[in-house]
């Protein structure tokens, strides 16, 4: 995130591994700086080290991004960009004041025109989505040609996206026990536990995606996996 280099300590035990091991310097923690990581690798054409690096580039800082979500600490160095945009996933309280540059969007249905977009970053969200095709379809429309989809979901050890739900005819439908994550609205269900078969299906949508497992001394405690999908 920060290019700080020095010695990673777990903390608080407490804590899952991936919300563990914050940065001296900017206190962003493993999970964060795994995605950091991505969207360096998939921006920094192997000379940008860090984020902060990255966000000194006037090309890199001119593009267009879709933010999901309204937290974070890769938020907090992209929201100053000039062409910076953010999306809640829960309809808005009416009488709450809305800041500029952000709306509320479904993912399976954004408003937004097409190639709107330099890139779109999600964190942990995709895996709450009931029909992710639907919102990789979305992704591609939004986004312009050589546009960037990046995003980190739940690490699944082994083997391919399991379908813990769907919505059908409106009603959420189980196949498993339902899983939920804390989110900011309480709790999120689950709706998929994703493999690396991700790719696969990032493709069909006309993507050329990677996968970006995290690397590094950490690699083993961490439960991310992240998604760069170019358009
Ligand atoms: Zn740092």
């Amino acid at each position: 995130m920060c290019g700080w280099v020095g010695v990673f300590e777990r903390g608080d035990f407490g804590r899952p591994p991936g919300a563990s091991f914050p940065c001296e310097q900017c206190g962003a923690r493993l999970r964060y700086r795994d995605e950091a990581t991505a969207v360096v690798e998939h921006f920094g054409d192997g000379e940008a080290t860090c984020l902060m690096e990255l966000l000194e580039r006037p090309d890199f800082a001119a593009l267009t991004v879709l933010y999901v979500g309204v937290s974070g600490p890769l938020r907090g160095r992209l929201r100053a960009l000039p062409n910076f945009f953010e999306c809640t996933l829960e309809p808005p309280d009416n009488n709450s004041a809305k800041p500029k540059r952000r709306s509320y969007q479904d993912l399976q249905a954004l408003g937004f025109a097409p190639a709107s977009f330099d890139w779109i970053f999600s964190s942990h969200v995709m895996e709450h989505v009931p029909d992710p095709d639907r919102a990789f379809a979305e992704a591609h429309r939004v986004l312009r040609p050589g546009g960037a989809l990046v995003f980190s979901v739940p690490m699944v050890p082994s083997g391919d996206t399991v379908v813990r739900g769907e919505v059908s005819d409106g009603a959420v439908v189980h196949h498993l026990d339902p899983k939920y994550h804390r989110s900011p609205q309480g709790r999120s269900l689950v709706f998929n536990d994703f493999g690396e078969d991700v790719a696969d299906r990032l493709h069909e949508h006309g993507f050329e995606a990677s996968v970006r497992r995290p690397t590094g001394p950490l690699m083993t405690y961490s439960n991310a996996i992240v998604f760069a999908a170019r358009r």
